[in-house]
């Protein structure tokens, strides 16, 4: 084989493999790097896919067992098996890895298995899992080795009782007792679907709310919402050590404003409090900077501290540490690569949780402007009020949009309510046009569909939506 390509891309997630096929796309001659059996990162062996599989499944148990017979739907003796489920959620990550592999090759990208490692900046080591070693050169690499679950001090994930979300993805049973640290959206994530298959579930979290960073509204009814569906939550609080009692595990927790100290016994601890960048010594050693979070410092065209050598991903200083924000920052960094005007519009990047109901936010939060100093008008419309999700029986929350008060350009939205995830994607298209909230308002939508309480919100921005 011959050894030297125009770019060499190491890490095969959804930041990886995008640059990968749109580098080939381009003309260059592309290897990709993968340590990992299979190809697809995080996102897709142990993230995104797996997650929305279970989230998936075990919202249709819910379903059958506590909203069937509502609808004159008559079943009877739902049941859970677990092991299928769980293989139906395995087959959807191999044909999607599959799919991959299957892109490479349509692509003609290399995939080099193993670990890669930078010698200099155009050298790239590729380490197999049987130590074999070969040497690439190449005219470029992106570093793509996206994150980790991170822990607590003192609290050690086993993945047996003290699990990272890669564990809690594959319980062999639902546990009795479950302790989520965290109240992000994996944590959440993974609550509903243990919640939904017969575990208690108590999650803490740090914060006085959930998901920080979140707009509040939002945060609040989100947080009444999961309550009420049998979630446990201790706020303002912190998890300060797990130890093991017996076959159980017994979680200490101290409340942060009263000192107030507790011990929840459990089978099992999800820790959900975030992902840390991976960067190996080679990084390190090449010269590339890293910010104080240890994450790949990059400039707007993604280059390193070192020309030729570019960072997408969870591994770099920009943006969330999402699948879609790597994808898009793998097609800019080919492009820029290319000679073209690759970019990444990190003002626009929505968020989904999928629970059920379903959270999507993009742009600015209320609290956000706030602190701009920027004015602001808000639309709201509740579910409630929309006749699609009443025929539905998901009345449950409301949209939200926040619209700049003189220009009546639209600065953000969230959204709490069934579909929420698919219905972001207008918002987000929206803004990237520069639209105003009456744009929008303008704009035909379908009847009935979940996204007429867009319109309507977007209406009520200036106070006139019909149906409330
Ligand atoms: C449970 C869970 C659910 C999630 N759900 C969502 C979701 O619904 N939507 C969403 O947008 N995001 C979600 N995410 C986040 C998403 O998975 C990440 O943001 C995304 O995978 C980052 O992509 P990446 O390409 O930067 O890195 P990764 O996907 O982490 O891929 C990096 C790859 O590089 C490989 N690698 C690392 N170092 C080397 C090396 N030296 N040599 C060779 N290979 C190497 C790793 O093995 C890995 O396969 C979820 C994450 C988790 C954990």
């Amino acid at each position: 084989m011959d050894n030297n390509f125009d770019v060499i891309v190491i890490g095969a997630g959804p930041g990886g493999y995008v640059a990968a096929i749109r580098s080939a796309q381009l003309g260059f001659k592309t290897a990709c790097i993968e340590s990992r059996k299979t190809l697809g990162g995080t996102c897709l062996n142990v993230g995104c896919i797996p997650s929305k599989s279970l989230l998936n499944a075990s919202e249709m148990y819910n379903k059958a067992q506590k909203e069937f017979e509502n609808l004159g739907i008559k079943v009877r003796d739902v049941k859970l098996n677990l092991s299928r489920m769980m293989s139906n959620k395995n087959n959807s990550v191999l044909k999607l890895t599959k799919g991959v592999e299957f892109l490479f090759k349509k692509n003609k990208i290399t995939h080099l298995k193993g670990k890669g490692t930078i010698q200099n900046k155009n050298t790239v080591l590729v380490t197999d899992d049987f130590n074999k070693k070969n040497t690439y050169i190449t005219k470029n690499i992106i570093v793509a080795t996206g994150s980790s679950p991170t822990s607590l001090p003192g609290i050690i994930i086993d993945e047996k009782v003290i699990v990272s979300s890669t564990g809690a993805l594959s319980f062999d049973k639902p546990p009795k007792e479950l302790v989520v640290i965290g109240g992000g959206y994996i944590g959440l994530e993974l609550s509903s679907v243990w919640k939904r298959l017969g575990s208690k579930v108590t999650v803490i979290e740090y914060f006085d709310h959930i998901i920080p960073g979140m707009d509040k509204d939002i945060s609040n009814e989100f947080l009444k919402i999961l309550s009420k569906q049998g979630i446990n939550f201790k706020l303002d609080s912190k998890a300060t050590g797990v130890n093991f009692v017996k076959n159980k595990a017994v979680v200490d927790v101290t409340h942060n404003r009263t000192a107030k100290r507790e011990r929840i016994e459990c089978d099992k601890v999800l820790v959900a409090v975030g992902r840390k960048p991976n960067i190996s010594e080679d990084i390190t050693k090449a010269g590339i900077k890293l910010n104080n979070q240890k994450k790949i410092q990059v400039n707007e065209k993604f280059e390193t501290s070192i020309k030729n050598i570019y960072a997408i991903g969870d591994v770099i200083d920009k943006g969330p540490m999402l699948a879609h924000k790597a994808e898009d920052e793998g097609i800019a960094v080919a492009e820029i690569i290319a000679g073209q005007a690759g970019h990444v519009n990190y003002d626009v990047i929505p968020a989904v949780i999928y629970t059920s109901p379903e959270v999507a936010t993009v742009g600015k939060t209320e609290e956000n402007l706030k602190k701009e100093n920027i004015k602001y008008k808000i639309g709201k419309f509740p579910f409630l009020a929309n006749s699609r999700a009443k025929v539905n029986n998901e009345m449950e929350g409301f949209v939200k949009v926040i619209a700049e008060e003189k220009t009546d350009k639209v600065l953000g939205v969230a959204l709490i309510g069934s579909l929420a995830g698919t219905m972001i994607a207008e918002l987000a298209l929206a803004m990237e046009f520069g639209a105003s909230a009456e744009d929008i308002a303008r704009t035909c939508h379908a009847h009935p569909t979940h996204s007429e309480a867009v319109k309507e919100a977007a209406m009520a921005v200036d106070k006139r939506p019909i149906h409330f």
